[in-house]
Parts: C-alpha cells; structure tokens; sequence
C-alpha cells in the first residue's frame, strides 16, 4: 500500500503517519526528517536545506526528488511506505507518479489531513520535537510523559527552528501556494481522500483506517 499524507504544515501528518506505518507494516517516510537528520549530522546537504528551512521555504525540488526516489527504491519499501510531506509541489508530485508509473505502479491514498489555518499556529508552538528518534509531542494535546524529554529515546525535546510563529506564517502561505494544488492533483486521479484533522488524535487515526481497511 502506498500512501501519501497531504495537509497543512502542523495538520497532524507526521502523527497519523506513524501510526498507519506502525498498523500496516509500512515504513514511514518524512522528507522534512530526513533534512533534519542531515543538519543534525553536519552534511553538505544539511547546510544547504537549513538555509531554505529555517525561512519557511520549501528545499528546492532538485535536492528533494534525487533523494525521496532514492529513499523509496530500497528494500524496505517493497511491500509500500506512507510518504510526510512528499510531495509538496506540482514537479514533486509529476516525478513520483512518473517513476511509479515505469514500475507499473501508483499511489494508492492521498490522505488529506484537513486543520484551518487558525488551528496551526497553535498546533505549531506547542509543538515539540525529538532530533534524535523523530517523535513529536504537543505541550497541550499530547504531552510527554515527563516534560522536555522524549517518552522513545530519552533525548532532549526542542521547538524547532521553522515551529516559531513568524516563520509558521510563511509556512502556511507557501503550502497555499505550493502543496494546496496536489488536491486537486490527487483528486484527479481518483485517489484523494480528505479526514477531519480538527478532531483528537484517536478519531483522526480511526477515519483513516476505516479507508484504509
Ligand atoms: P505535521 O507532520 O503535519 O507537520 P505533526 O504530526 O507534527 O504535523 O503535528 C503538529 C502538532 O500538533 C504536534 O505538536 C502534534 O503533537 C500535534 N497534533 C497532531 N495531531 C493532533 C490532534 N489530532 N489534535 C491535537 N494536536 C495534534
Ligand atoms: P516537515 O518536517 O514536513 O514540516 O518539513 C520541514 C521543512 O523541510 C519544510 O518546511 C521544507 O523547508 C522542507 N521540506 C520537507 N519536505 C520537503 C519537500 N518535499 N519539498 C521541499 N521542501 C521540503
């Protein structure tokens, strides 16, 4: 099964993801935490995604494909992957259909975690994230279990740079711009389908498996 998560920057879709790789067997795929880990680790390509990141920019669609497309062709994507925040422009999106389609294959959801803009920034600043491991927690919403520090690894929990308010408003004009027309991309194509990302965290996963089974 191969799924892709759409949504909002902050709507939910690294949370859902998680859990739907965890149910199905899947490996979950995050562009944004693999540019992560790469800054964590110093990389080349680290430094250049920092200087688009941090202002709320998208990394170009150059750096981004070679490595999604990469990342799907190994041996644990076989049996399929759920894709956060891949892809998120038009291009992005033209390129995996394309390669998918050489294989005889296609994406089998497009999962369209939907959250309204006033929801966001709240959801953004009480975001916090584990550079080590990936999870992520809400102050409010879904705490850890002992404050600052991951429940998984036991690391050290930080707001993420691009998480601060002026940055979430570029993010979420960018993702207007940029992600919001692979709706109708997907839509298109017959495999949209769109879940109420306003409710808990419980029923959001519970909308999603009821399509998904
Ligand atoms: P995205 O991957 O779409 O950017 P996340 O999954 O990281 O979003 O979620 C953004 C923030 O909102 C996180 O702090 C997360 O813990 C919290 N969150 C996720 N789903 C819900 C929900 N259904 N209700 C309340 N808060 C949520
Ligand atoms: P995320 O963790 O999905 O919120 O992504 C964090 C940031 O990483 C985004 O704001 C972008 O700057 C960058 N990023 C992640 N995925 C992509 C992508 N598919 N295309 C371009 N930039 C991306």
């Amino acid at each position: 099964m191969k799924i892709i998560m759409l949504g909002a920057p902050g709507a939910g879709k690294g949370t859902q993801a998680k859990m739907i790789a965890e149910k199905y067997g899947i490996p979950h795929i995050s562009t944004g935490d693999i540019f992560r880990a790469n800054i964590k680790n110093g990389t080349e390509l680290g430094k250049e995604a920092k200087t688009y990141m941090d202002k709320g920019l998208l990394v170009p669609d150059e750096l981004t494909v070679k490595l999604l497309l990469d990342r799907v062709a190994q041996k644990d994507c076989g049996n399929g992957y759920v894709l956060d925040g891949f892809p998120r422009t038009i291009p992005q999106a033209e390129v995996l259909d394309k390669a998918l389609s050489g294989l005889g294959d296609r994406i089998d959801y497009a999962i369209n975690v939907d959250v309204p803009d006033e929801n966001i920034i709240n959801r953004m600043s009480g975001r916090r994230a584990c550079l080590s491991c990936g999870a992520t927690y809400h102050l409010v919403h879904i705490p850890p279990k002992k404050e600052g520090i991951c429940d998984n690894c036991g690391q050290p929990l930080v707001l993420r740079d691009d998480d601060k308010p002026e940055t979430v408003k570029n993010r979420l004009q960018v993702y207007h711009e940029q992600t919001q027309p692979l709706i109708d991309f997907y839509t298109a194509k017959g495999v949209l389908k769109t879940v109420d990302g306003t409710q808990d965290m419980q029923d959001v996963f519970a909308a999603i498996t009821a399509i998904l089974d």
